[in-house]
């Protein structure tokens, strides 16, 4: 049993000022915008401090988020500390609307730790009462054939997980259902505490659990994921979920070009997941938006001091590391599955089946 340090109770105070017209990715949040403060639900004596976010819905549509599938994030905020992380802008939106401030500065081109950065990793929300919510919005009718991910931008197995167990709890709303398709994706070994409610659903549904690994050299990890689980806790926790009888497979993201793409370390990752019971290996090269870059960068010129010249040339006008390295890195991770025996994922059978060196 985990040693929990004591409850904490009060309430976290948001200046109010005009309130702010959210970006579009924000639009589904679902925030209860009626409240201005946020109750702590606890604080632990060094580090993170946990704030109870309400929401009015959880599911985000394909239509708000442009993506194909429904999205159910429990938390906003992540103890991991992953320095590619995506979802940074994420919380400082939410902190913003909640204060009913007018946007804050922009993040682009800051390099620097802000206390936005240090706030998405220490101050987690909470949406505490999203089980209750999903239980009475949950219209299967209206999802249609759409999957519904879990986790699509913060960990659901985070350390706060936990504590609070609101992914468990939604976990069991869903078994109120039949017939939905599910994607869970984690880092957290602390997936196979739900073992019993993933093999319920899976029985109920059509379920696939994506374990997130960026490498297995877990020295490596270290130096760009501060506070993630180790590699090799995460391939045990894989392989009890596939020795469970739960469809799950390994998802290698990001990639990052000059640091985890090589031939040996995705050969190596393959290896070990294959070993794990993996149904499957996909991977997807770093996409380095605003909130990315932010955290990103800094790393980038503390670590591999030598690689920015070459990020700057990939990533210095775009997101993207550009349609070359995309196609190569994707005739590599064919190759690789073809390899290892997983099947051969997305419009990668299109590629050509051989490897070609990936650019600069
Ligand atoms: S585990 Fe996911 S959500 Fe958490 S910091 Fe890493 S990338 Fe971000």
């Amino acid at each position: 049993m985990h040693h929990l340090p004591p409850l904490r109770l009060g309430t976290l105070r948001v200046k109010t000022a005009r309130r702010a017209k959210a970006p579009v990715a924000q639009g589904d949040l679902g925030l209860d915008l009626g409240n201005r403060e946020l109750p702590v639900l606890d604080e632990r004596a060094r580090g993170a401090r946990f704030l109870s976010l309400p929401v009015r819905q959880v599911l985000n549509s394909p239509a708000t988020t442009g993506m194909e599938f429904w999205s159910i994030n429990p938390y906003i905020g992540c103890e991991f500390g992953c320095s590619y992380c995506y979802a940074r802008k994420t919380h400082e939106w939410t902190m913003e609307k909640q204060a009913g401030r007018p946007e804050g500065p922009t993040l682009r081109g800051r390099v620097a730790p802000s206390p936005a950065w240090h706030a998405f990793e220490h101050e987690i929300l909470v949406k505490d009462t999203a089980p209750d919510v999903l239980l009475r919005t949950l219209d299967p009718a209206k999802i249609g054939k759409a999957p519904i991910v879990i986790g699509t931008a913060t960990d659901p197995y985070q350390p706060a997980e936990r504590r609070f167990r609101i992914t468990r709890r939604l976990l069991e709303a869903l078994l109120l259902h039949r017939g939905l398709h599910l994607g869970i994706i984690t880092k957290s070994p602390l997936i196979v505490r739900d073992i019993d409610v993933l093999k319920a659903i899976g029985e109920r549904h059509r379920l696939s659990v994506n374990i997130s690994i960026v490498s297995a050299d877990a020295a490596l990890l270290r130096r760009i994921e501060a506070r993630s689980p180790a590699p090799h806790a995460r391939l045990r926790a894989l392989e009890r979920l596939t020795h469970a009888g739960i469809n799950a497979g390994v998802l290698i993201a990001p990639i990052l070009p000059g640091i985890s793409d090589g031939w040996p370390a995705l050969a190596a990752l393959m290896e070990a997941a294959r070993e794990a019971g993996a149904r499957w290996v996909v991977g997807q090269a770093l996409r380095l938006g605003d909130a990315a870059r932010t955290g990103f960068l800094p790393v980038l010129e503390r670590e591999f001091p030598d690689l920015v010249s070459r990020y700057q040339q990939r990533y210095g006008r775009t997101d993207r590391a550009g349609k070359d390295y995309e196609r190569a890195l994707a005739r590599r991770i064919l190759a690789l599955q073809e390899t290892f025996g997983f099947p051969l994922r997305d419009g990668m059978r299109r590629l050509e089946r051989h490897v070609h060196p990936l650019p600069p």
